[in-house]
């Protein structure tokens, strides 16, 4: 098996001799027992680069924080008093390992995360469609060489290979050659051995995006065999840049640092003018700085923003960067498609405008059974039961529905019936199958021989096809097709003079796509066997007949066709050069429903209560988008036209004129991926925070440009996917609305445990740095105890505080300002605030205890403080569940973790307090039973002074509703 040569030079062979020399047959793909071998041999098709950030650079980074350089600044220092005083450096030590330890935990924590990340992506992970008997679907890691693979539109290559067969195929292969002009590609054609890469163009590599057509490659080499694979050390690594929060944590580190190495300086400086002992004074300044820091802050961070990915993902959004998690709570705009993501993408053609009939079908789904009623489309429309066989215009289009197709049917177990490909194409093909048209049948008469494909862009799509008669056998097709190639000569010849008659009818051209687009190319009519010059009347009665539909919300598709004699050049038909879609015969409309998922209504109705404005972005007629868009409360009324722009008008405005309607624009109708960016970009000028979703290549640029873009998990491109920040499972909108819940949720956590954490470490600065200014002989707390109430009587209930459910009224306000400092909003001066209180009540506590005569109270004065700081701590973290609510207003038991960490953190206090192995480590003292009392009594009043300034606030927004109704 493995005398196979991978390293031959591909494009200097033949497709025959590559297959011949992989072993593989051509039209099966491989044996089983070939792709065991093979991957045995070979090994999985992936990069071995550097994708993850390594372990270590991972370690190192917990240590490079300004807040742990600061510690280990304070290690050295106490250690250094300890040991000229001949003392045990035990503080230095404890914080010493507190660094360490702190630093394993942020390590643990953030590997933990970045695994959480790469297992999201791996649910995420590529597959690709391979010949392995017969067509399957499987991962790109279990590719092999030898495999037969099918590329199109949209895909990322998975591996390098020869093409077998190229059909329009245009590639970008701007990750591996940096060219970013798309390449032709083609099977046909052998190169020499000296062409450069990005010129061997039957060929296809490995990262390589397929912008248009479709091909079927021989796979040549995986994994870091490819050309990709040797440039691996070139790869970009995964960004691994700080989300928004962290940075601004960053910040606030800063700030701590500086502002506490301020405060020292301030307070040495002043005890040294008092006539302060200089050592005291350095133990004071020492643990000040530890008390300033919020060690436990950054893997509380950390962690939130992670269990905020696996909740999304439950509810079916996947996050592929982690700052996304806190941009959600900021969106202000969803720019969303309309087809797909606020409908089903279930078609249902319903109704054919033939020029002359009205055809009403009723079917279920995609099933290719149903019942047609056709009636004469003339004013008194009663004429009916007519046969389809009776009705050639209707036999015409039916037949330009199955042969412009790329899409089949398929019937599961259960005997439903579902399409495979564009669902648009889906519901034309059970549409023909519901009068007995199939393709199986037709294709024999009407072989492809050549296609323009259909992209957003261009909106239509055409085929070009011999023309057969001999295959019919019962002539029933081939009679009414010649209707249309022969009769339009004969027609010609004796009708319409000066048009040259044609004599023969080799080829058919159907084309179909946009009504009015379609019309327009038009210059002829099938009128029942006759094909006429198409008049002015005929294009208004078409044109009122497509707006008739669409105002109903229906999708409307206009059908074409022509005959020609001679074919021309492949290349120019591929290029679309060839004026193929021009002076065509119109054949009728067919107008399929789509109807609205059903979550979607409510999610609009989310959306606007929390101040996201919902905006649709289509390629549908504007009359469809906004029947839809009203009847999912996007716009107000149908008849708001204001509220909509077309692409046309779109490419008529500058950016200012677009950025003057953009805030009230809520439909963008018949719009061009490349429109999309546009729009991004002009209500990011306006401020808003954009979430936009796409599904196809040409989506990725806006999906890069928005601050939050959204791929489709089910219908999106690997491109588009690659370029997006989070990707919907269920292609749904409501499911973003669902995410920007989460988002708000994760950021408002945040804040709460910031102002819960920062809060306390104000208070404990404050009376350290009290305390030489009272005249006591000691610091109150050493930096150890510090440490402890830092880490673990604060870092357990902030954790606990970071999964507190989302308040009811989460969505019913308006969204954060993405700007805001996180300590906005009055966040700031709580903390300055409330750290204020906490140190005073504590002062007042450690002046009384210590001048008190009882021998007892003075002599574990410390305790005291020690204790009472951290069981205050507790009452605050309840108090902090609810910005607004009183605790007796909660569900004591909605947030079971809070209740658990705050008892099992006071039984942990109490053991430092009563253990003696504890006591002597922390050096502590154990309390009397009343003395134990007072502290939990004045720890009580934090709570109490948090829940009192909430009722002042309520009282005070009562008080002046009252007054300003
Ligand atoms: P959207 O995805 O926003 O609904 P598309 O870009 O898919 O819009 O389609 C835009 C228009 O192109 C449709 O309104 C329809 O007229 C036409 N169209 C859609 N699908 C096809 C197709 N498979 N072949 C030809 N025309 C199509
Ligand atoms: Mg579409």
């Amino acid at each position: 098996m493995s005398n196979l040569r991978l390293d031959r030079d591909w494009h200097t062979l033949s497709s025959e001799e590559a297959i011949a020399s992989l072993g593989t047959d051509r039209d099966r793909g491989l044996t089983v027992e070939q792709i065991a071998h093979r991957q045995v041999d070979f090994g999985r098709n992936q990069l071995e680069a550097s994708e993850v950030r390594s372990k270590f650079s991972i370690l190192v980074d917990q240590f490079t924080n300004i807040m742990l350089l600061m510690l280990i600044g304070v290690a050295i220092i106490s250690a250094w008093l300890d040991i000229s005083a001949k003392q045990f450096p035990r503080d230095a030590i404890a914080i010493a390992a507190i660094v360490i330890l702190n630093g394993i935990l942020g390590y643990v924590q953030e590997s933990r995360a970045e695994a959480t990340l790469a297992a999201l992506k791996k649910l995420s992970s590529p597959t690709v469609l391979v010949l392995r008997g017969e067509l399957k679907e499987i991962r790109s890691v279990d590719l092999v060489p030898g495999d037969i693979m099918l590329i199109e539109a949209g895909v990322q290559v998975a591996a390098d290979g020869r093409l077998l067969e190229a059909v329009n195929l245009k590639v970008r292969e701007s990750a591996l050659t940096g060219e970013a002009k798309a390449v032709n590609k083609t099977a046909t054609k052998v190169f020499d051995l000296q062409e450069g890469l990005g010129d061997r163009c039957n060929m296809v590599f490995q990262g390589t995006e397929v912008l248009q057509g479709r091909g079927r490659v021989l796979v040549t080499s995986t994994g870091m065999q490819t050309e990709l694979g040797r440039v691996a050390l070139m790869l970009k690594k995964v960004e691994n840049e700080p989300t928004p929060l962290q940075n601004r944590m960053g910040q606030l580190a800063n700030i701590l640092v500086f502002g506490s190495l301020l405060l020292v300086a301030i307070v040495v400086g002043v005890g040294l003018w008092h006539g302060g002992n200089l050592i005291k004074l350095l133990n004071t300044s020492l643990s000040m700085a530890v008390a300033v820091v919020p060690e436990g802050l950054p893997a509380v961070i950390t962690v939130t923003l992670a269990l905020g990915t696996q909740r999304m993902v439950k509810r079916n959004a996947l996050i592929r960067k982690l700052s996304a998690v806190e941009t959600l709570g900021s969106v202000t705009t969803i720019c969303s498609d309309k087809t797909g993501t606020l409908t089903q993408n279930k078609m249902v053609a319903e109704t054919i405008f033939t020029p002359q009939y009205l055809v009403q079908v009723q079917g279920k789904g995609y099933e290719p059974v149903g019942q047609f009623a056709i009636s004469r489309n003339t004013g008194d429309r009663i004429q009916s039961d007519l046969s389809v066989s009776e009705c050639p215009e209707l036999t015409n289009i039916l037949t330009a529905c199955v042969v412009c197709n790329d899409a089949y049917l398929q019937q599961n177990e259960d005997g439903e019936w579902s399409a495979i490909g564009d669902p648009t194409e889906g519901a034309l093909l059970s549409l023909a199958g519901r009068a007995g048209i199939e393709a199986t049948e037709l294709n024999v008469i009407l072989p492809r021989l050549a296609e323009i494909p259909f992209s957003s862009e261009r909106k239509c799509k055409s085929v070009v096809c011999q023309f057969l008669p001999i295959g019919d056998r019962k002539g029933r097709y081939s009679e009414q097709l010649a209707a249309i190639g022969l009769q339009e000569s004969q027609q010609n010849a004796t009708e319409r003079e000066g048009q040259p008659a044609h004599d023969s009818n080799q080829y058919l051209i159907f084309t179909k796509g946009s009504p009015e687009l379609i019309l327009a190319s038009c210059d002829r009519i099938a009128i029942d066997n006759q094909v006429l010059p198409i008049d002015l009347g005929d294009r208004r009665k078409i044109l009122d007949q497509n707006n008739f539909l669409a105002a109903k919300g229906i999708r409307v598709l206009g059908f074409a066709c022509k005959s020609i004699e001679s074919l021309p050049p492949i290349e120019e038909i591929a290029a679309n050069e060839s004026h193929l879609e021009q002076n065509l015969i119109w054949l009728g409309l067919v107008g399929m429903r789509d109807a609205p998922r059903s979550e979607v209504a409510e999610a609009v109705a989310i959306c606007q209560q929390a101040g996201i404005r919902p905006v649709m972005i289509t390629g549908d007629h504007q009359l469809t988008a906004l029947a839809i868009a009203a009847d999912l409360g996007i716009t107000e009324s149908e008849k708001d036209r204001a509220q909509t722009v077309t692409g046309q008008e779109l490419e008529s405005m500058t950016d200012p004129a677009l950025d003057a309607i953009a805030l009230q624009t809520s439909v963008y109708a018949r719009v061009s991926p490349e429109h999309k960016l546009r729009i991004v970009r002009s209500l990011q000028r306006l401020g808003e925070v954009v979430a936009m979703t796409g599904d196809g290549v040409n989506d990725a640029p806006a999906l890069k440009q928005a601050n939050i873009g959204i791929a489709m998990g089910i219908t999106g491109t690997d491109v588009s996917k690659e370029a997006s920040d989070m990707i919907l499972l269920d292609d749904n909108f409501a499911t973003i609305v669902a995410a920007a819940e989460e988002g708000r949720t994760v950021y408002t956590n945040i804040r709460r445990f910031i102002k819960y954490i920062l809060g306390s470490n104000i208070g404990e600065v404050l009376t350290i740095s009290a305390s030489p200014f009272l005249g006591l002989p000691d610091v109150p707390l050493t930096p150890l105890q510090i440490l402890w109430m830092n880490l673990v009587t604060d870092g357990l209930p902030a954790l606990a505080l970071a999964v507190e459910p989302a308040e009811p009224d989460i969505m019913q306000r308006p969204p954060f300002n993405p700007k805001e400092s996180i300590f906005a909003r009055g966040l700031g001066w709580y903390i300055i605030r409330i750290g204020i209180v906490f140190g005073l009540l504590t002062i007042l506590l450690m002046e009384t205890a210590y001048n008190s005569t009882d021998p007892s109270w003075h002599q574990h004065w410390k305790s005291i403080v020690f204790t009472t700081l951290c069981i205050a701590q507790m009452g605050h973290a309840l108090a902090c569940r609810s910005n607004s609510k009183l605790l007796i207003e909660l569900n004591p038991f909605s947030n079971p973790y809070l209740l658990t960490s705050v008892v099992f953190t006071t039984v942990l206090q109490l053991a430092l307090l009563y253990v003696p192995m504890l006591q002597r480590f922390f050096g502590t003292e154990p309390l009397s039973l009343v003395e134990l009392a007072v502290c939990f009594g004045f720890s009580l009043l934090i709570l109490v002074w948090v829940e009192m300034e909430k009722l002042v606030i309520r009282w005070y927004a009562n008080h002046s509703h009252k007054q300003n109704p």
